[in-house]
């Protein structure tokens, strides 16, 4: 246990879009502190990043790093964690392209598409912020997948209504709302063909495979963008990678 009182010393402010709460040392502006994946980030300029169990030992961490005076002035680079190579903007760098976190990302993706959002950031995983765009106002903010794909697989979004300041509810539950706004076909017609078969899927996700043993960036960026990018036929390309890794693992 640490005796050093770091607690009086800092203050904690209002997350910004992407999540980050700011926090100020003894009134001056330390760093940032982020939730991700039920840890808490403590970052600063010049810095490493470093891993806590709590909001509170994230921000002690900042407390100790300015005490040893290891903190850059505001407005120098921050050191930022460097994206594992080139992925597609559809997966957060932070998530490596496993069969897994594809199969999730494609899944939340068609869901979002389906419910009118726009996502303004890769996939995060179910349990962070993800930036997107309400398709209904152009509200812009952040939601959490495992808010929207419902519970127990009812696929009801939680809360039911959208966010603080969106249109009527009873227009963002009018189905001929979004079936204005949102598009959504069994077969994809897009110049660079998507997925929307098991066979293809399998393929595609072999090549992925191939291309992250190789450290072949151009390849997996082109085989992840046909996994995960934008499509019409997001839901039924999301139902054939399931499929694909179903039958893998069978
Ligand atoms: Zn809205
Ligand atoms: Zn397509």
């Amino acid at each position: 246990m640490t005796d050093i009182d770091t607690g009086s010393r800092y203050s904690i402010g209002e997350a910004d879009v992407t999540g980050r709460y700011p926090v100020a040392v003894d009134g001056r502006q330390a760093g940032h502190i982020y939730r991700w994946h039920r840890r808490w980030h403590a970052a600063a300029p010049g810095c490493k990043e470093t891993q806590h169990e709590d909001r509170d030992l994230a921000a002690g961490q900042l407390v100790k790093l300015i005490d040893e005076g290891a903190v850059l002035a505001e407005g120098a680079p921050a050191q930022t964690p460097t994206p594992a190579a080139g992925y597609v903007p559809q997966l957060a760098p932070r998530l490596q392209p496993t069969p897994g976190n594809i199969r999730h990302a494609a899944k939340a993706l068609a869901r979002l598409n389906e419910l009118g959002w726009e996502p303004l950031e890769g996939y995060p995983g179910a349990d962070n912020r993800w930036l997107m765009r309400c398709r209904l106002c152009e509200w812009v903010g952040t939601r959490w997948w495992s808010h929207l794909r419902g519970r127990n697989g009812d696929n009801r979004p939680r809360p039911s209504y959208r966010h603080d300041g969106c249109i009527p509810m009873v227009e963002q539950v009018a189905p001929e709302k979004l079936a204005k706004l949102v598009v959504t076909a069994q077969s994809c017609q897009c110049k660079v063909a998507h997925p929307t078969t098991a066979d293809t899927a399998a393929a595609l996700l072999k090549s992925v495979a191939r291309a992250r043993r190789a450290k072949d960036t151009p390849s997996l960026t082109a085989d992840l963008s046909r996994l995960l990018g934008p499509c019409p036929a997001a839901t039924v390309r999301a139902a054939a990678i399931e499929a694909a890794l179903t039958a893998a693992k069978a």
